[in-house]
């Protein structure tokens, strides 16, 4: 069984009809449908639980909804992405409360820092301070988090060290580093979302092939981030039709596979392990089979 920790099913790119990559013993390709179809398709293919996190206060709103639509399937995450909180009214942050304390929330997120993109010293303030009052959210409901971190892996480490939801637990979403970076996560107890990202060509994915043999199986959860993060697959498919294509659950069996390679061990463990860890980290209400 195969549990998705982190997708966004609720994404606006899933509403209409579309194009989506599919993958199975034949390898990629690709096929048109409807979220009802997909949400089938996968449950046929074995990849049965999916974690859905809100990036903003309106999207937290949309993943209620999406969750009771499918309940028991899809588990909710509250959160305000670090990227979005520049939209967002601090003068609102009570409504994530609210949206939290619904029944069947399993974490905050995704919360964390970005720095990607150049911004004004002032952006990353506001980050700054939605990322700390996200943190005392969890903290106060006993929640772990799904951390996004891009380009700031040292501020947020010295954030976390010292907030107390780091004894929560949670974990880092679509995990791009190095091992030394790993390595500081891991001391902290966090666990590490690895997705397509494993599954890009060397040159963009060598120092996360390099980290994963370091990474403990038991701090490894599954993930997409669909509709985001394709893996590389354009020898099998024609870059143009791949341009509007959306990510699915479905890539999960390739990703399993080239972490079984880089650890050398089972597909089958990789499997069985990393549905074991997110339903331990999140307290999932399913009994594992
Ligand atoms: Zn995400």
């Amino acid at each position: 069984m195969i549990i998705d920790s982190h997708a966004h099913y609720n994404n606006s790119a899933y509403k209409k009809p579309f194009r989506y990559l599919s993958y199975d013993k034949d390898g990629y390709s690709l096929k048109e449908g409807e979220l009802p179809q997909l949400m089938q398709e996968m449950e046929e293919s074995n990849i049965r639980y999916f974690i859905e996190p809100g990036v903003s206060l309106q999207s937290c709103e949309e993943v209620l909804q999406l969750c009771s639509e499918y309940p028991g399937r899809i588990f909710p995450a509250i959160g305000v992405h670090p990227t979005r909180s520049i939209f967002e009214k601090w003068a609102d942050r009570h409504k994530l409360a609210e949206y939290a304390n619904t029944p069947g929330v399993i974490a905050i997120g995704e919360i964390g820092l970005d720095y990607h993109y150049k911004r004004e010293e002032q952006h990353r303030l506001k980050q700054h301070l939605w990322f700390i009052y996200q943190l005392n959210l969890a903290w106060k409901m006993k929640l772990p988090v799904i951390l996004h971190v891009r380009d700031a892996h040292e501020d947020a480490l010295r954030i976390l060290r010292w907030h107390p939801a780091r004894k929560l637990g949670g974990v880092i979403h679509c995990f791009y580093g190095s091992k030394e970076i790993a390595e500081q996560y891991l001391k902290l107890g966090y666990h590490f979302g690895i997705g397509g990202s494993v599954l890009q060509l060397e040159e963009r994915a060598k120092a996360l092939w390099e980290a994963i043999p370091h990474i403990p199986l038991d701090k490894i959860l599954m993930e997409t981030d669909a509709p985001f993060i394709l893996p590389y697959c354009k020898d099998a498919i024609q870059p143009k039709l791949l341009r509007r294509a959306r990510n699915t659950s479905l890539i999960l069996p390739a990703v399993i596979k080239k972490i079984a390679e880089l650890k050398d061990i089972s597909p089958d463990e990789v499997e069985q392990v990393t549905a074991q860890n997110t339903i331990r980290l999140f307290s999932l209400p399913i009994e594992h089979v």
